[in-house]
């Protein structure tokens, strides 16, 4: 039988990095992305022949199209796609936000997500067998100081992974979102531009989720018999919880 393929979006780091490894060690094929050349050539020497790295930017539209339509025999029938790829950047109340910032987050949260899952779901209906994974956060759920565009990205992704199986019942298709909490990557690191004193101290006296654990929760999910579909999973480590509500109190 021939090896089943997926597609995971952002391997250079993080959740993607670890779910490579995962799946090409239960002897899966994947194909991994990220727009550093450096760090998928390192994976590629960690990983071996069953591993495809293809270096873009989810954002690009037509550098996407194309990298889709052009993917070489032995890779072509995609089972999963891992839309993992994604940024928070800058800790700013909305007023004082960057707008580059909102745009690059945007673009890659939202637009490369929806890029990707275009382009791989006909191929997969055609087939008769798929499965769409989507990284999404509690900060889709949730309101949070300094969360506003990072999290209004992410419950987009809630919303559109619903919606997503509205159009695709009556296919063997499944759509997943799967929500990280407190998580330790390289994505604080992201979000306060390189300030890794700042980012690390996040995660001092604290036991975060790591890029493992939602790797086995993508392994687990991908795995189950094919009329199950988990929908919606939010993952937490123990140490966090909901903050209640704030108030301004009159001077
Ligand atoms: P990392 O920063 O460690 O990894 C992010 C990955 O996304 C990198 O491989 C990066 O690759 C890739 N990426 C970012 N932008 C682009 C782009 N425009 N085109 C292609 N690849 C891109 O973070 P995580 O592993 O934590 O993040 C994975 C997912 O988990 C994200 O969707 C994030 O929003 C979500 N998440 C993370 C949480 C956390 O606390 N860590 C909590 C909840 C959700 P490169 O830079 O090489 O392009």
């Amino acid at each position: 039988m021939s090896k089943k393929i997926i597609f995971i979006t952002g391997v250079t780091s993080g959740v993607g990095r670890e779910t490579a490894r995962r799946f090409i060690k239960e002897g899966w094929k994947v194909i991994g992305t990220g727009r550093r050349q450096s760090r998928l050539d390192e994976l590629a020497a960690e990983l071996g022949g069953d591993f495809l790295p293809l270096c873009f930017d989810v954002a690009k539209r037509d550098v996407v199209v194309e990298m889709f339509a052009n993917l070489p025999e032995g890779f072509k029938d995609i089972d999963v796609l891992l839309n993992n790829a994604g940024s928070s950047i800058g800790q700013n109340p909305a007023q004082a936000g960057n707008m580059d910032d909102w745009d690059e987050m945007i673009a890659t949260n939202i637009n490369g997500l929806l890029y990707c899952t275009r382009c791989v779901l006909p191929g997969m209906i055609e087939r008769g067998s798929g499965h769409i994974v989507n990284i999404g956060s509690v900060a889709g759920n949730r309101a949070f100081k300094c969360g506003n565009v990072y999290g209004a990205t992410k419950a987009f992704v809630n919303h559109f992974s619903r919606m997503l199986r509205c159009d695709l019942l009556g296919t063997p298709v499944r759509v997943t979102n799967i929500k990280p909490g407190h998580l330790h990557t390289e994505f604080l690191a992201v979000r306060f531009k390189g300030d890794l004193k700042t980012s690390e101290a996040a995660y001092e006296n604290l036991d975060p989720l790591t890029p493992e654990n939602i790797a086995e929760s993508v392994w687990w999910s991908v795995n189950l018999p094919a009329h199950m579909d988990v929908c919606d999973m939010e993952l937490m480590p123990m140490c966090q919880s909901d903050g209640g509500w704030s108030f301004c109190h009159k001077s």
